[in-house]
Formats: structure tokens, C-alpha cells, sequence
């Protein structure tokens, strides 16, 4: 079994490759008034990270289903790094999490349940990286406390490297990274390129079998 392609250390593969189009990427509407400023100011010159519909779909639906129970939730950022006409830049493709243990203030991956991060890591139908992680805060805000700046400092300490934190309870998101060590906001963009979806072929086969039944027919 393979482990995780978490890129540690210095050096990252940067691949060619435009970025998702302008009139495709959007802000979250989940940004704060701040972040959708930054967002606003950053939109022209291009994003240092993208993250797709898909992915966003998932890490926001997986905080909101512990809502209730107060409890935090994590997993990881699947995508590359790339890099078009001087500009670097982070795509987020897809995300893989597993059984969490978690409280209402911490979270992690339950030490029983790497394997099975593992297994649905080997599923992912397209070459990544790990980008990044995101997580929860389920109703005190997005910031990146001092476990949260451990966990950077440890497995994603490169410029390039993200954390989201999502609040499902305030509805609110946002990016951060390390910029020599210390801890920056970074602006984003949500993007949707049919082409850039790695499930687009499964996508299509599961609206087809999603047809309702056709209605009896009825005498004339
Ligand atoms: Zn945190």
C-alpha cells in the first residue's frame, strides 16, 4: 500500500498549466467581510490558490454534518502545484478524509483508521499531491490556534502549502499559509471547469441512471 504523497520539505513538483479562467472562479459565500476584500483585490492578478466546486462541496458539507455535535472535522487538500506565465499557484481537486477522533476543540485521524485513508487515497482516479488540510472550528471562528500552526510547521511548511478553516456554525472560511514562519491569510477562489473535474465521465453516468422510472402508460 502506498503511503500519502505529502510533500515535505523544500521542493515541490510545479507543473505548466493555466489556470482556471476568470469568468469561472468566484468567491466563496462564506467569506468574511475582510476576506472578501482581500478576495476582490486579488481577483485581477490571479489567485495563489484555486480550490474546485467538488472539493469545496465536500469539506463544507463535512463540518456542517457535525454541526450538532459541536465536533470538529478534518482531512486533506488533494490537487498539484502549478505554475503559468511567472505565477505559482495551488489547485485543489478533490479531498480524502477517514474516521476522525474529535472533540468540540480538536481534531485528528483515528490512529485506527489510516488504512482506510490509505484505501480511498488509492481510489483517487488522478495524479495529486497533498496541497494542504483543512478542518473545523465549529462556531469560534476561522484562525489557525498554535496546534493548528504545529500541525503546518510540521507536514505542510512550504509557501505553497494551505490550511482552511471552516466555521459552520458562523458560516465562515478561510485559507492560511506559512510566509517564513509566520502565519498569513491567504485569498482564494472557487473554481468550475467541467474539463478540470476528474470525475466528469461519473458525473455524467450517474445523472443518466438518475432518471425517474417512467410513468405508467395510460389508456388513450
Ligand atoms: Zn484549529
Amino acid at each position: 500500500m502506498n503511503p500519502p504523497l505529502i510533500t515535505g520539505g523544500q521542493t515541490a513538483e510545479v507543473r505548466e498549466l493555466p489556470p482556471p479562467r476568470r469568468d469561472r472562479v468566484k468567491a466563496h459565500k462564506w467569506l468574511t467581510e475582510r476576506c472578501l476584500e482581500e478576495h476582490l483585490d486579488r481577483e485581477r492578478e490571479g489567485f495563489e490558490l484555486y480550490i474546485s466546486k467538488i472539493a469545496e462541496e465536500k469539506m463544507r458539507n463535512h463540518a456542517l454534518q457535525h454541526l450538532n455535535e459541536r465536533k470538529e472535522v478534518m482531512g486533506l487538500l488533494l490537487g498539484g502545484f502549478y505554475q503559468h506565465e511567472g505565477r505559482e499557484y495551488a489547485l485543489v481537486r478533490d479531498v480524502a478524509t477517514t474516521d476522525l477522533d474529535a472533540t468540540d476543540v480538536s481534531v485528528r485521524f483515528d490512529p485506527d483508521a489510516f488504512e482506510k485513508l490509505f484505501a480511498s487515497l488509492e481510489e483517487i482516479g488522478f495524479k495529486y499531491v497533498i496541497v494542504g488540510w483543512y478542518h473545523s472550528h465549529p462556531s469560534y471562528h476561522c484562525f489557525m490556534s498554535s496546534t493548528d500552526v504545529q500541525t503546518q510547521r510540521g507536514m505542510f511548511n512550504l509557501r505553497c502549502h494551505s490550511a482552511i478553516v471552516i466555521d459552520p456554525v458562523n458560516k465562515e472560511i478561510e485559507a492560511f499559509f506559512l510566509d517564513e514562519g509566520k502565519v498569513r491569510s491567504r485569498p482564494f477562489g472557487i473554481y468550475w471547469d467541467e474539463y478540470q473535474n476528474p470525475y466528469y465521465g461519473t458525473s455524467v453516468r450517474m445523472r443518466q441512471t438518475a432518471v425517474p422510472p417512467k410513468a405508467p402508460d395510460v389508456p388513450q
